[in-house]
């Protein structure tokens, strides 16, 4: 998975720019309408308001085209919550330049730079408070599927994990692959050892575990305990994941995982309670949530803000058919990011947030959910 992804010279983010949007493979919420991004903004100029955080860096995971920095950065500026310092981290250079691109449009930017590894990314100079932004980056990161098996040996059931293989009908005009199971345990094995030890591990057949998100999910908590900040994580996925969710995606359809490596999204939905599992390695620090992204943008005043866009498109005039569509055009915004059901990201997608303990409840995150 991560080969297909990420391989410099034959993966899917690092060769194929156009990926996103209508005309792409897949389209996510800042794609979808600015106000996504600009009430993200309204949660981070909160949580460092609240926080005396005046000067900190923003650091985002994953920005793809760039398009919710277009949106994010005027609204922090709004808000008088303006970033000191700017770190893309993304792993295509391909991107890279979009993401470049896209930035030089804006009037006013923060000193910015772009960071391929995670290391990169955190260990900047001087170490401000930080705020991570992720969205829709977590089920980008590879994930390994373990499966039960009957050993040989003893008859009982234990993990193995799935691999690929080439198939034996494979040639090297018309290359195929086909899924085996590991004969040995594998590093990945003990990691859901440790995992079911703690409880987080479900009891079922098949299960996905995404040791870089774990690792990435530490490392974020381990730069927040020593620097202050947060970091806000939106994605698609659950607290509990009870089947095997790995899937290829073109043009806006599933797609067979093995088909056409490299050329297909390949993703799975993100499990935010193996994520905690990684914060909670270190002391005071917790992941809250997850919490709906219909509940997280509701509670950041989602309705009341697409009705002032509403009055101001009645009030800006026009033909009445004009401001027919507008209106409709709207209603389908707001329904797709905060809408329920699967054709929506309302519930489909999770907010969660890292912190401080001590910081107490983030912004959104306090109260129980309805
Ligand atoms: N956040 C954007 C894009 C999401 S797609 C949006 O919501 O529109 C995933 C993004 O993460 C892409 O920019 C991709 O190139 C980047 N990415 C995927 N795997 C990565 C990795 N291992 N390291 C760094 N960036 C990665």
């Amino acid at each position: 998975m991560r080969l297909c992804l990420t391989h410099p010279q034959y993966g899917y983010y690092t060769t194929h720019p156009s990926i996103f949007g209508a005309d792409g493979d897949f389209i996510t919420a800042p794609h979808v309408t600015p106000v996504f991004s600009q009430l993200l903004g309204v949660w981070i100029a909160n949580h460092v308001t609240t926080n005396s955080l005046t000067d900190f860096e923003l650091i985002e995971l994953g920005p793809g085209t760039g398009r919710m920095l277009l949106d994010l950065l005027p609204t922090l500026d709004k808000l008088r919550a303006t970033p000191s310092s700017l770190t893309l981290f993304e792993a295509s250079s391909e991107l890279r330049k979009v993401q470049e691109k896209a930035l030089s449009s804006l009037p006013k930017m923060p000193n910015t730079r772009w960071a391929a590894t995670l290391s990169e990314a955190l260990d900047s100079t001087p170490k401000r408070p930080v705020i991570v932004v992720a969205h829709e980056f977590f089920d980008a990161l590879p994930v390994h599927v373990l499966q039960k098996a009957s050993s040989q040996a003893t008859s009982q059931l234990q993990w193995r994990e799935r691999l690929v293989d080439i198939s034996e009908c494979s040639t090297v005009e018309n290359p195929s692959f086909r899924f085996v199971l590991s004969k040995a345990v594998t590093p990945a094995v003990a990691l859901a050892q440790s995992l079911q030890q703690k409880q987080c591990l479900p009891d079922c057949p098949v299960v996905e575990i995404c040791a870089d998100g774990i690792s990435t999910a530490q490392r974020l908590a381990e730069s927040i305990n020593q620097r202050g900040g947060a970091a806000l994580l939106i994605d698609y996925g659950s607290d509990t994941i009870t089947k095997d969710t790995v899937r290829a995606l073109s043009k806006h359809d599933v797609a067979d995982v093995l088909a056409r490596p490299g050329e297909c999204d390949v993703t799975a939905d993100v499990n935010f309670s193996h994520l905690r599992h990684g914060v909670s390695s270190v002391p005071s620090m917790r992941l809250w949530g997850s919490i709906t992204q219909r509940e997280f943008l509701l509670r950041l005043g989602a309705a009341e803000r697409f009705r002032v866009i509403g009055r101001s498109v009645i009030a800006g005039g026009g033909s009445d058919q004009d401001v027919d569509e507008k209106l409709v055009r709207l209603q389908q915004d707001y329904d797709r990011i905060v809408g329920v059901g699967e054709q929506n990201m309302g519930e489909v997608y999770k907010a969660a947030v890292i912190s401080n303990e001590q910081d107490g409840a983030p912004f959104c995150f306090g109260q129980q959910i309805q």
